[in-house]
């Protein structure tokens, strides 16, 4: 699986770099604050031999980013991937570190990765290279220190492999170093569905601004895993039309708006969508539909200058990581197309996962409609703010979203000084 290859001048550290650069200059932050901002606090580079189960070795190569930790714990998943970078690694932290601040959670930002294509080991090997990956940055690793959760390419099943692996070098059972556990070891009932859902959430905030209207509203989801399919099938219970969907295989459109219940069936029956008996569309042609609104939902890089110019829809709502590059958000502002940027759109993962890691450390329960509305209260909130922000100082979603996320992580810096 080869990523698509963009007309990119950023890399993705950089592009997040950018970022906060055109937040810092509408705030006016201080150089040298932003000289400390722009710095990743640690990124630890680690092998990790496995036993094949032919008997051979292999050896690959894992990171973990602990990007900023001044207000708290850092956070962030633990993507596998064969194009994994170092850069992409320290990128993804930087942005969960923006994400946690902006809707007020008590965490720093992290995110880990390995280099490595899962679908070729087998159940075993994948276990015993998450075993060995989780045991390589455990000097890092803690509830109080840095919590994983899943990413591209790892679910429930690794964090409880990363949690049992944690716990056996402890001695005892901990919970709360991991989020997005299978239930039964306190993960949280809606874990799995809380970005998709956080998505739809922020879309409905979006269009009640706007005062369009969601019912029979046109919708093109790209990427059909976990956010980009529960994502479509809120939105569809919210009245949208779902018209095009796309995976790395290929892309399907219906003009009457896919039954999404279906497609997650044989999605989760196939492994993907590929062979869905309906009308196919090239891959990245998902990008270019006559729609209301676009969903990016599956990696970074997709909206650049060399296609911006071409997006149709009205509004992008991201639901992946860093899909739009900065000079693809001018050519997109120009055009007067609304995006709410990934560290809004996307949060309802780690807001939730936030839950978990409480419920863990307190041996509270929460039932799930209380999980639920707390995952929604917090989203209004931040929406608000972000909005409020963007009229405030007339400028896009994305830079207001950075400024009331550097404001506070700047705050903390106010208050704890510089070491030493
Ligand atoms: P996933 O592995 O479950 O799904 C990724 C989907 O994207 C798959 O359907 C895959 O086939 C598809 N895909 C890959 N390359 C593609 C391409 N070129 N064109 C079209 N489709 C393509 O991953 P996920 O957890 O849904 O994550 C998707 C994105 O959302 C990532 O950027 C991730 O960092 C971000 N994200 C995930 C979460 C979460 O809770 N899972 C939270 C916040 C952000």
């Amino acid at each position: 699986m080869k990523r698509q290859e963009a007309a990119k001048k950023f890399s993705l550290a950089e592009m997040a770099r950018e970022q906060i650069a055109r937040a810092a200059r509408v705030m006016e932050l201080p150089a040298d604050l932003l000289t400390i901002l722009n710095c990743p606090k640690r990124v630890l580079t680690v092998s990790l031999p496995i036993e094949r189960d032919d008997g051979s070795i292999s050896c690959f190569t894992g990171f973990r980013c602990q990007y900023n930790n001044m207000r708290g714990p850092t956070k962030g998943g633990v993507r596998i991937h064969p194009d994994v970078t170092e850069d992409e690694v320290i990128a993804l932290a930087a942005w969960m570190t923006w994400k946690c601040a902006l809707v007020d959670l008590p965490y720093g930002g992290a995110k880990g990765g390995i280099i490595c294509d899962p679908t070729k080991l087998s159940e075993k090997e994948l276990e015993r290279l998450i075993r060995r990956y989780t045991t390589e940055i455990m000097p890092l690793l803690g509830p109080h220190q840095d919590i994983p959760a899943p990413d591209v390419f790892t679910t429930s099943k690794e964090m409880a492999w990363m949690m049992d692996t944690f716990s056996m070098f402890k001695g005892y059972t901990e919970p709360s170093v991991v989020t997005g556990k299978p239930e039964v070891l306190g993960g949280s009932p809606i874990r799995k569905e809380a970005t998709g859902r956080g998505v739809a959430i922020v879309t409905r905030q979006l269009f009640e601004k706007l005062g369009w209207s969601l019912k029979g509203a046109r919708a093109a989801i790209q990427g059909f895993g976990n956010v980009g399919s529960f994502t479509a099938l809120f939105l569809s219970e919210m009245g949208v039309k779902i018209v095009a969907v796309s995976d790395v295989y290929g892309g399907y459109a219906d003009d009457r708006g896919f039954k999404i219940p279906e497609l997650m069936a044989y999605a989760e029956k196939h492994g993907s969508l590929r062979g869905w008996p309906g009308e196919r569309i090239e891959r990245d042609e998902i990008l270019y539909q006559d729609v209301d609104l676009l969903v990016p939902a599956a990696l970074e890089n997709q909206l650049h200058a060399g296609n911006a110019a071409r997006i149709r829809a009205r509004a992008i709502v991201e639901g992946a990581n860093g899909p739009t590059t900065p000079e693809a958000d001018e050519v997109l502002e120009k055009r007067g197309i609304h995006v709410v940027p990934d560290i809004l759109a996307n949060s309802g993962g780690v807001i939730v996962s936030h839950l978990e890691w409480v419920q863990a450390l307190s041996g509270l329960l929460w039932e799930r409609e209380e999980t639920i509305s707390r995952l929604e209260r917090r989203l209004v909130r931040s929406f608000d703010a972000v909005w409020k922000k963007a009229q405030e100082k007339r400028v896009s979603l994305r830079t207001a979203a950075y400024i009331v996320a550097l404001e506070r992580v700047v705050e903390t810096y106010r208050y704890r000084g510089l070491f030493p």
